[in-house]
C-alpha cells in the first residue's frame, strides 16, 4: 500500500503548508455559532461587500481591524465614530496576528488568493466574497427572532439560501402574531415573539405617510393598537378587521384617571400576550406622554420599545414652508408647550429667558393662552414686529396657515377663527423662505 493510502483521512487538515490554495472538496458545511464578541476579526478591502459585512461583526461585538487603501463613506464614519480599527494599506502577513477569523472583500482574486493562502497557513477560518469554493467559511443567510438566530446555508448558492431564510422568517412572523394557533412547544421556544410587548410609536404629524417604516411595519403586526386623537385616521383605517383598536381619547374619566387607565389597557394586553402598539401623534416623547407609559411598562415587567415619530414641532412648520433653522438666521431653536399660561404656578416654562432668545421658538398647544404668551415674551424684551405664523392641522389636506407678528398674532388667531391642534412659529425664519414657497 502506498503512504497516501494509509494516511487517515483526519490527517488531511493537520497537512501543513502543501495544502495551501488547494480546493477542498466541498462536502457539508459544519455549521457554528461565533461567539466574536472582543475577538479580533480582520476584514481585508474597503469597498461594498465590506460595507455590508462589517455591520454585523460589529454587532456581534468583534473588534474589527480592517485593511484597505481606501473605504466608502459608510465605512469611514464606523473609523471616524471609533468602532474599530483601520490601517490604510494592501494586506500583510502579520495583519493576521491574534485573530479568529478573516473576511475577504476584494475582487482582485491573486490578492484575495495570498490573503486566504496566509489564513490557511495560521489555521484561521477564511470568508471569501470572490469566491466561496476557494474558501473555508462561509456567511449564512440569517434572521433574527429576539435571543434566536436562523442562519441558512444554501449550499453554495446565496439566492437558495436567501430564499429558504424569507420562508423561515415568514413562518416566524407569524408565530409570533398568532401565538395561540401554534405549536406551543414552538412559542416557547420564541419566548421574545411569544410574550406579549408593547411598542411606543410615533405615527408622525398628520399625514399618514409620514409614519416611520419601522413604525408602520409594528403597525401591521400589532394585535391591539391604542391610538391617541391626533393619530392619523388613515393609518388606523389600514388595519387589519381582527385587530383590537382601543381609541385613548374616548377613555371617560380626566387627563389623569384616563392615563392610569390607557397605562392599565397596555399592561393587561401585553400581559395577556398581545403584541400593543402605541400609536402617538408626532413623537411619543414630545409633549406625548410616552415616558410615563415606558415606566408603567416597565414596572409591570412588560418588555417595550420606542420608535420615535416625526414630531410636529419640525414638520408643520417645515411643510407650510419655514425652516427651524436657517443659515445665517437661527442657530437654535426651542419647543416649549404653551398649555399653561405663563403665570400659572405650575408653569415649567421661563418665558422671560426665552424673550431673550434670538432663535426659533415653537409653541405647540399654545393657541388658548396665546394672548398671554405673547404679551410675555413682548414684556420681557422680544420685539413686536418679530415674524410669526401658526399652523393648524398642518401636513394634512385641512392645514392653514396664517402669518403674522408678534404683536398682533394673538387677535389675528382669533379673527381667523383658527383652533387646535396647531404650531405657533416665532422668529425670522418665518419669512426667510418667503410666501412664494408655500404649496
Ligand atoms: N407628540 C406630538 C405633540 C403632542 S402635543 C408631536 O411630536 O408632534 C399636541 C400638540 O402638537 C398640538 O396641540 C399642536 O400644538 C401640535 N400638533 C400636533 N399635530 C399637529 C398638526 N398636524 N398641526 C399642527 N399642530 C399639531
Amino acid at each position: 500500500m502506498s503512504d497516501e493510502g494509509r494516511r487517515l483521512p483526519s490527517d488531511e487538515g493537520r497537512r501543513l503548508p502543501s495544502d495551501e490554495g488547494r480546493r477542498l472538496p466541498s462536502g457539508n458545511p459544519y455549521p457554528l455559532g461565533l461567539r466574536l464578541a472582543g475577538r479580533w476579526v480582520l476584514v481585508v478591502g474597503g469597498g461594498a461587500v465590506a460595507t455590508r459585512r462589517v455591520p454585523a461583526l460589529l454587532d456581534a461585538g468583534a473588534r474589527v481591524l480592517l485593511v484597505a487603501p481606501e473605504l466608502t463613506p459608510a465605512l469611514r464614519a464606523h473609523v471616524d465614530a471609533g468602532r474599530l480599527d483601520w490601517a490604510q494599506r494592501r494586506f500583510e502577513d502579520t495583519d493576521l496576528d491574534g485573530v479568529w477569523l478573516v473576511q475577504v472583500a476584494i475582487d482582485d482574486p491573486v490578492a484575495a488568493e495570498a490573503v486566504s493562502a496566509a489564513a490557511a497557513r495560521r489555521r484561521v477560518f477564511c470568508v471569501r466574497a470572490d469566491d466561496r469554493d476557494a474558501a473555508t467559511a462561509w456567511t449564512p443567510a440569517v434572521t433574527r427572532h429576539g435571543p434566536v438566530t436562523v442562519a441558512v446555508l444554501g449550499g453554495g448558492d446565496p439566492r437558495r439560501s436567501m430564499a429558504v431564510r424569507d420562508a423561515i422568517r415568514g413562518f416566524l412572523e407569524e408565530v409570533g402574531k398568532a401565538p395561540l394557533l401554534s405549536d406551543p412547544a414552538l412559542a416557547e421556544a420564541l419566548p421574545s415573539t411569544r410574550s406579549g410587548r408593547v411598542a411606543l410609536v410615533g405615527a408622525g404629524p398628520g399625514d399618514p405617510e409620514l409614519i416611520t417604516v419601522k413604525g408602520w411595519r409594528l403597525l401591521t403586526e400589532a394585535d391591539v393598537v391604542v391610538a391617541d386623537r391626533l393619530v392619523p385616521g388613515l393609518l388606523l383605517d389600514e388595519l387589519r378587521s381582527d385587530v383590537e383598536l382601543v381609541d385613548a381619547s374616548k377613555i371617560p374619566y380626566g387627563p389623569a384617571r384616563a392615563q392610569e387607565e390607557i397605562n392599565r389597557i397596555l399592561v393587561d394586553r401585553a400581559r395577556a400576550g398581545s403584541f400593543v402598539v402605541r400609536l402617538k401623534g408626532g413623537d411619543p416623547y414630545v409633549f406625548g406622554r410616552g415616558g410615563e407609559e415606558l415606566l408603567a411598562c416597565a414596572a409591570a415587567g412588560v418588555p417595550v420599545t420606542v420608535v420615535p415619530g416625526v414630531t410636529s414641532s419640525i414638520a408643520v412648520p417645515a411643510v407650510a414652508g419655514i425652516p427651524v433653522t436657517h443659515r445665517g438666521v437661527a442657530h437654535e431653536f426651542t419647543v416649549v408647550s404653551g398649555h399653561l399660561a405663563p403665570d400659572d404656578p405650575a408653569s415649567l416654562v421661563d418665558w422671560a429667558a426665552l424673550a431673550r432668545l434670538r432663535g426659533t421658538l415653537v409653541v405647540l398647544m399654545g393657541l388658548k393662552n396665546l394672548a398671554a404668551i405673547t404679551a410675555t415674551l413682548r414684556a420681557h424684551g422680544r420685539a413686536p414686529g418679530t415674524p410669526a405664523a401658526v399652523v393648524q392641522e398642518g401636513t394634512t389636506g385641512a392645514q392653514r396657515l396664517l402669518r403674522s407678528t408678534l404683536g398682533e398674532v394673538a387677535d389675528a388667531v382669533r379673527d381667523a377663527g383658527l383652533r387646535p391642534p396647531a404650531v405657533v412659529v416665532l422668529g425670522e425664519v418665518v419669512t426667510v423662505l418667503g410666501a412664494d414657497s408655500i404649496t
